[in-house]
């Protein structure tokens, strides 16, 4: 089965009991078991429940994993994959991480024993350089938020096994649509679901999937002795947003070329971020990994110009948090998304102030150059 048929034909795709193709929402907190002590496939929702089911079955489908498991949010998720390791065990985070991601590790993983070291996964010596005898794993994203900086999946998986180290990426920005680490030596691969999967920024969910079945048992006994799981009636939104995922990522796509040939013969504009743009440096890694370069695009004005009032005099594109949906939306990262970094460590990271973050959306790609058009008019 190709991509496209997987998203909508994948996982469960039909309820074994009624032939409902729309699976249906399995809302009982508990089982009948018919013979006492005899393993029920289904025994309390907690630990599984077919809705659930149906979701991670889809995602291990569509990630190329085996086992898929579905959390109540992105940290969820991404807590429970953490707590695989235990107290001592040290871990490599890239040093551009989502911050709630960086948070978790930082003000509550370190507090239960968990050591990090954050790196630019970029750099190859680097992340080799802060291997110690207690690192168990290597963490990152790629691209990242939001500077859109590529890391070699293949080149960090080779070093990793060399060291014995398990990896872990974090593929939200740019979804199975357009990349499947698992294929490139990755062990788990961890979503935000609120974004491209679900789609259209009306449900909060987080994913981990894995190839590995050991991984996957100890995943599971994570998820159920944790519990931070996804509900049904979330489940069933997030696959119904799954379902469309490759139509909406082509127009994703469509209009994020055009936006980002816009912006980069734009005079107003002195810096274009974008996994597609042919100067940047992870272009070469992009291409080879990548299947489509993603709908993100960060830029930056020309020194002096206002970035208040420009993301203010959009009249479409939502002046919002978040990415993803199928409504463009753009953000200051300096005053939003990450507001929380230090001023100067966030500007060394080249964060500046007149940065802008635009999740191109699926509308019509006329009007939102419209609007990008007048906004630029106003500054
Ligand atoms: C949003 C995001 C998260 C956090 O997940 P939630 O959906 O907000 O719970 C984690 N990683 C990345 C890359 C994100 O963009």
């Amino acid at each position: 089965m190709k991509f496209n048929t997987k998203l909508i034909h994948g996982g469960i795709s039909e309820d074994k009991e009624t032939g409902a193709v729309s699976i249906p929402i399995y809302r009982s907190s508990t089982f009948h078991q018919h013979k006492l002590g005899a393993e029920p496939k289904w025994e309390y929702a907690r630990t599984g429940n077919p809705t659930r089911q149906a979701l991670e079955t889809l995602i291990a489908d569509i990630e190329n994993g085996r086992s898929g498991f579905a959390f109540a949010s992105g940290p969820a998720a991404i807590h429970a994959v953490f707590s695989l390791f235990s107290a001592g065990d040290h871990i490599i985070i890239g040093n551009d991480v989502y911050g709630g991601t960086f948070r978790l590790a930082n003000k509550v993983l370190k507090r239960f024993g968990l050591e990090f070291t954050a790196v630019d996964t970029r750099d190859l010596d680097a992340v080799e350089g802060a291997i110690q005898k207690n690192t168990k794993a290597i963490y990152f994203e790629t691209p990242t938020n939001p500077l859109l900086k590529i890391t070699d999946i293949k080149a960090i998986t080779d070093l990793a096994k060399k060291h014995d180290l398990k990896t872990i990426v974090d593929n939200t920005f740019a979804t199975p649509y357009n990349q499947n680490p698992l294929d490139l030596g990755v062990d788990i691969v961890v979503h935000s679901a609120t974004k491209y999967l679900g789609g259209h920024s009306d449900v909060v969910a987080g994913l981990a999937v894995t190839n590995n079945q050991q991984i996957a048992k100890d995943l599971a006994f994570l998820q159920n002795s944790i519990g931070s799981i996804l509900g049904p009636d979330d489940s069933w939104l997030l696959m119904r947003g799954i379902k469309t995922l490759g139509i909406r990522m082509r127009v994703h796509h469509e209009n994020a070329q055009s936006i980002f040939k816009y912006l980069t013969e734009n005079n107003k504009v002195a810096k274009v971020y974008y996994p597609g743009n042919p100067n940047s440096t992870g272009y070469e890694i992009a291409k080879k990994q990548m299947r489509g370069f993603g709908a993100m695009i960060s830029f930056e004005l020309q020194p002096g110009l206002n970035a208040k009032k420009f993301v203010e005099s959009l009249q479409l594109i939502d002046l919002a948090e978040s990415l993803g949906g199928i409504e463009s939306l753009i953000e200051v990262p300096a005053i939003m998304t990450h507001a929380a970094i230090p001023r100067d460590i966030r500007l060394k990271s080249g964060i500046t102030d007149e940065l802008i973050r635009l999740s191109v959306g699926v509308e019509d790609e006329a009007d939102l150059l419209d609007d990008l058009k007048q906004a630029f008019a106003q500054i």
